[in-house]
């Protein structure tokens, strides 16, 4: 409907779309009132006509917005409208301005077409001048000047605009903030690993097309548990974990959460009105960030618990900036997402899932997209989180780090597990003779 509309309205050319919405009482004498005013017949047929171009170019922003900013608004169980109005459209309206001013130039100059049904405008008033005095150049240089004066505020005020939007340009400090001389040692500690099992996944199954990506996974992680699932690209490690937090739909099997049921092959759970709510249990740390870049660093930690009304503006503002102060980015809270290295995006982006005090924390790899000199700052962040106790499933393809830190092992190869595993029992067990294997093989690769 909305494509037709375009497609029709953008092939028509306003001249023709003008005469025949000013000749339209012809068919229809009822809108005479209307349309015999040329004011009108013009402005409505100039509204037609461009609506089509506009709705095209926001379309356009619409489209150039990352998805993985829908997807982290997914699992901050951000809902539609929310997700639209502090994400997707403040960001897809800066794509869409520079076009946007260009539009409008384009109908302010459109206007002198209006006076061919005859509307006092001004290129006409001009002309009409001129039969009468004979200054044929001065009228239209006069006229010129007038279009050019006009088209000038404008342009000025859309860059205006846009440089008020732009937050590349913004000058952003960092913040004074005492540096703790204590370093406390990271240790595989007395974390404890509770009765509760908080990700239960049974017999989990999708396709795509015809080829099986996860061909019946099984999983239990109970509370405090770190989990590592590694394996070769391709084997169906991220669809796994996304399966969690219903990023990816599943085609068979169940998966509960906290021990109540959460998803199953029918899509039945995830369409229950409290998903949303319940989804921010499930921090997810994705691969890319998918921080929100036209926020600050601190914005974007709050959003996400001011949108689910956690606690007062000033709660939540002194909470995100401890989470900040725990990553080690108390003094970046006022800059800019572009404005700070991968490993410290990566930082930010893990304490904006901590502010919603999440059960469990989902990592996809979170070092992959990282310079290597950065990764043992992230890892340092994830162990740091281990040692407290949280849950975590974590897709990496740093192994020593994944022996290091994690309780249990998950090897994924070609959409089946083909190992589950006790750190402990890896060096020694059969079953971690396919691990072994693979770890020793990327170590070198
Ligand atoms: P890994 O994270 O282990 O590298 P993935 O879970 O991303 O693997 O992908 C597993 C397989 O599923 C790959 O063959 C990939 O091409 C395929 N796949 C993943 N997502 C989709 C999708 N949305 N549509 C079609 N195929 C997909
Ligand atoms: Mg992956």
């Amino acid at each position: 409907m909305a494509g037709t509309y375009i497609w029709f309205f953008r092939s028509l050319p306003l001249l023709v779309l003008l005469i025949f919405v000013y000749n339209l009482p012809q068919l229809m004498p009822g809108l005479r009132p209307i349309l015999s005013n040329p004011f009108w017949a013009g402005l409505i047929a100039l509204v037609i006509s461009e609506t089509a171009y506009i709705a095209e170019i926001h379309r356009g922003g619409l489209l150039s917005i990352d998805n993985g900013q829908h997807e982290a608004a997914h699992a901050l169980g951000i809902r539609s409208f929310g997700k639209y109005r502090q994400i997707i459209v403040p960001q897809a309206f800066r794509v869409a301005l520079p076009t946007l001013g260009n539009q409008f130039i384009t109908i302010v100059k459109l206007t002198s077409l209006v006076s061919v049904i005859s509307l006092s405008e001004i290129l006409l008033v001009g002309q009409r001048l001129y039969t009468r005095n004979f200054l044929v150049i001065e009228t239209l240089v006069a006229v010129s000047l007038y279009y050019v004066m006009i088209v000038t505020v404008f342009t000025w005020a859309a860059s205006w605009l846009e440089r008020r939007m732009d937050v590349t340009r913004r000058k952003t400090s960092e913040r004074e903030v005492p540096v703790s001389t204590e370093k406390k040692e990271i240790v595989r500690s007395a974390r404890k690993i509770g009765e509760e099992i908080v990700v239960d996944m049974k017999k989990v199954r999708k396709a795509f097309g015809k080829k099986v990506v996860l061909n019946d996974i099984s999983l239990e992680v109970r509370s405090g548990e770190v989990v590592s699932v590694i394996g070769p690209s391709g084997s169906g490690k991220t669809t796994l974990i996304r399966t969690i937090n219903a990023l990816q739909d599943i085609d068979a099997g169940t998966i509960r959460f906290h021990g109540e049921d959460w998803i199953d092959g029918n899509g039945r759970y995830q369409l229950a009105k409290t998903f949303h709510d319940d989804v921010v249990h499930l921090g997810m740390v994705f691969q890319s960030f998918n921080l929100f870049p036209h926020k600050t660093v601190l914005e974007n930690i709050m959003m996400a618990p001011r949108y689910h009304k956690m606690g007062s503006n000033a709660e939540l503002k002194e909470k995100a900036e401890g989470y900040l102060h725990k990553v080690g980015m108390a003094a970046h809270a006022d800059k800019y997402p572009h404005q700070l290295s991968g490993g410290q995006k990566q930082r930010v982006a893990i304490s904006r899932a901590l502010a919603m005090e999440p059960r469990a924390i989902l990592f996809d790899e979170p070092t992959s997209a990282l310079d290597p000199e950065l990764v043992a700052e992230v890892l340092r962040v994830i162990e740091m989180l281990a040692s407290e106790g949280m849950t975590m499933i974590i897709v990496t393809h740093e192994m020593r780090f994944a022996t290091r830190i994690s309780d249990r092992i998950i090897m994924m190869e070609d959409g089946n597990m083909v190992a589950n595993i006790k750190s402990q029992e890896l060096a020694t067990a059969p079953e971690g003779e396919r691990v072994r294997q693979f770890m020793a093989q990327s170590e070198h690769g």
